[in-house]
C-alpha cells in the first residue's frame, strides 16, 4: 500500500480525510478522543514537512444544508488545538452555514502558510458527500495538491471525500495516511498469516450482518466462539426452545451451513452453554441463570452465563491470535454486561495477538479498562468487518487506482 511517505509532499497543500466521528456525551463533551489522537502522526508529518494541512471528516448524520450545533466539528477543533502542539495556527470554519465549501473556508485556505492547519466543517453538511458527488469532490480537491486518506472507519463507504475525490489526483499525489496503512496491514497480516491457534469470537445482535464474515473466518481460524444475540438463530436451528430471544428465522439454514462448514473444516465451534435470561428487555428485568437448553417460553437470553464465560476462558487459553467482533450480550445494560466484560478481561489476560474490531466491541473493551492490554483496537467497525469478509474496501481500491 502506497503511504504518505512515498509522496513528495514538502511545502505543498495536503487534504487529509480523517475519521473524527468521536463519541460525545449529552452535554456535547468528547468522551473518547482516540480517533483524534490516532490521526496525529499523519498530521504531524505534514506539519514537519512545511505543508498547508486541511482536515476533513464526517460526524454522525446531520440534515444537509442545515447548521445544527450538535453536528458541528467545533469540539473536535478545540481538542485538536490542545493535542496538536506543533502546528502554527489551527483554523476552523466557524461560519455556521451548514455547508462545507464556504467563503470563510476558502479565504482561510488562501492565507494559510506552511505548518498551518484548517479543519473544515462536517462533510455531511453537504449532501454531495454521501451522494458521492463528483462536483462536491472536485470542490474538496481544491483544498489540497495532495490527497491523503487516513479514515479507515469510512473506507467501506463510497462517499465523495473517500471515493469520488480520488479521480482528481494522480498516483503520485494520493496515498494512505499512517493510521489507514497500519489498520489495513494489521488485518491482512493477521488473516493471511496468523500464528496458531487462531481464535475468532463473533457476537453482536444479528447473524445477517456477520454471515459473510463467519463464512470467511471458518476458512482461517482454528476455533470459533459465537455469542451475543446471533447465537439464538443457531440454537433455534439446533431445536432448542429460545423463548423471546432474538432470532432470524430466514437464516436458520445459513446457520446450519456455518455449523456444517465448521465441522467439515475441523474448526471447533463453541456456543454459550448457559445464559442470563430475562423476563423483559430491561435493566429492571428479573433474571435467571440457566443452561442454554432451558430458556422458559417468552423469556429471552440477553447475555452468556457464568459457565460459558469459564468455558470461553479455557478455549482462549492456548490462543496465539484472537480476533473479537461483537459483544456477548446486551452490554449497554449492567445486568447483561458481564459476559462481554469478562471476555474482554480474558482476552487481555492471554499472551495472544489480540485484535478488537467494531464500535460496540471497542466500547466494551474501553469500559472494561482493557484497551492498553489489547494488541490492536480498530477504529472502524463496518470497515473491519468488510476486511474480515475478505472484501476490498472501496476507499482503498480508489486510492490505489491509476
Ligand atoms: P452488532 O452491531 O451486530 O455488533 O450488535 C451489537 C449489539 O448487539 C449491542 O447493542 C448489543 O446490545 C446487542 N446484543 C448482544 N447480545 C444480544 C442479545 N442476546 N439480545 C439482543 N441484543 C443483543
Amino acid at each position: 500500500m502506497r503511504t504518505i511517505k512515498d509522496l513528495d509532499i514538502a511545502g505543498k497543500s495536503v487534504f487529509i480525510r480523517c475519521d473524527f466521528n468521536v463519541p460525545k456525551d449529552e452535554f456535547g463533551n468528547i468522551t473518547d478522543d482516540r480517533r483524534i489522537r490516532k490521526a496525529l502522526p499523519t498530521i504531524r508529518y505534514c506539519i514537519d514537512n512545511g505543508c498547508k494541512v486541511v482536515l476533513a471528516s464526517h460526524f454522525e448524520r446531520p440534515t444537509p444544508g442545515e447548521f445544527t450545533p450538535e453536528h458541528s466539528l467545533e469540539a473536535v477543533a478545540k481538542r485538536l488545538d490542545t493535542l496538536l502542539k506543533i502546528k502554527k495556527n489551527l483554523y476552523f470554519d466557524d461560519s455556521k452555514e451548514g455547508a462545507v465549501i464556504t467563503k470563510r473556508a476558502m479565504d482561510i485556505f488562501e492565507t494559510m502558510e506552511g505548518g498551518d492547519v484548517l479543519l473544515l466543517e462536517n462533510l455531511r453538511f453537504d449532501a454531495g458527500e454521501t451522494e458521492n458527488s463528483d462536483a462536491f469532490a472536485k470542490q474538496l480537491s481544491h483544498f489540497g495538491e495532495i490527497y491523503i486518506n487516513d479514515a479507515f472507519g469510512a473506507c467501506h463507504r463510497k462517499h465523495a471525500s473517500i471515493y469520488a475525490i480520488t479521480q482528481f489526483y494522480t498516483k503520485e499525489s494520493k496515498a494512505a495516511g499512517f493510521l489507514l496503512a497500519k489498520e489495513v496491514n494489521f488485518f491482512s497480516k493477521m488473516l493471511n498469516n496468523p500464528v496458531r491457534p487462531f481464535v475468532a469470537i463473533v457476537g453482536g445482535s444479528k447473524v445477517s450482518g456477520k454471515l459473510e464474515a463467519l463464512d470467511q473466518l471458518i476458512d482461517s481460524v482454528d476455533k470459533l466462539i459465537i455469542g451475543g444475540g446471533m447465537a439464538f438463530t443457531f440454537f433455534k436451528q439446533m431445536g432448542y426452545e429460545i423463548g423471546g430471544s432474538l432470532v432470524e428465522e430466514e437464516l436458520l439454514e445459513e446457520a446450519q451451513k456455518v455449523m456444517d462448514k465448521a465441522k467439515a473444516k475441523g474448526v471447533k465451534l463453541y456456543l454459550p452453554v448457559d445464559l442470563v435470561v430475562a423476563n423483559e428487555f430491561s435493566d429492571n428485568a428479573i433474571v435467571k441463570y440457566l443452561p442454554s437448553q432451558e430458556i422458559p417460553p417468552k423469556w429471552m437470553g440477553l447475555d452468556v452465563g457464568p459457565a460459558s464465560t469459564r468455558l470461553f476462558r479455557e478455549v482462549l487459553n492456548d490462543a496465539q491470535t484472537i480476533i473479537w467482533n461483537g459483544p456477548m450480550g446486551v452490554y449497554e445494560m449492567d445486568k447483561f454486561s458481564k459476559g462481554s466484560t469478562m471476555m474482554s478481561h480474558y482476552i487481555a489476560e492471554t499472551h495472544a495477538t489480540s485484535i478488537v474490531g467494531g464500535g460496540d466491541t471497542a466500547d466494551v473493551v474501553a469500559r472494561a479498562d482493557d484497551i492498553d492490554e489489547m494488541t490492536f483496537v480498530s477504529t472502524g467497525g463496518g470497515a473491519s468487518l468488510k476486511l474480515l469478509e475478505g472484501k476490498k474496501l472501496p476507499g482503498i481500491e480508489a486510492l490505489e487506482a491509476e
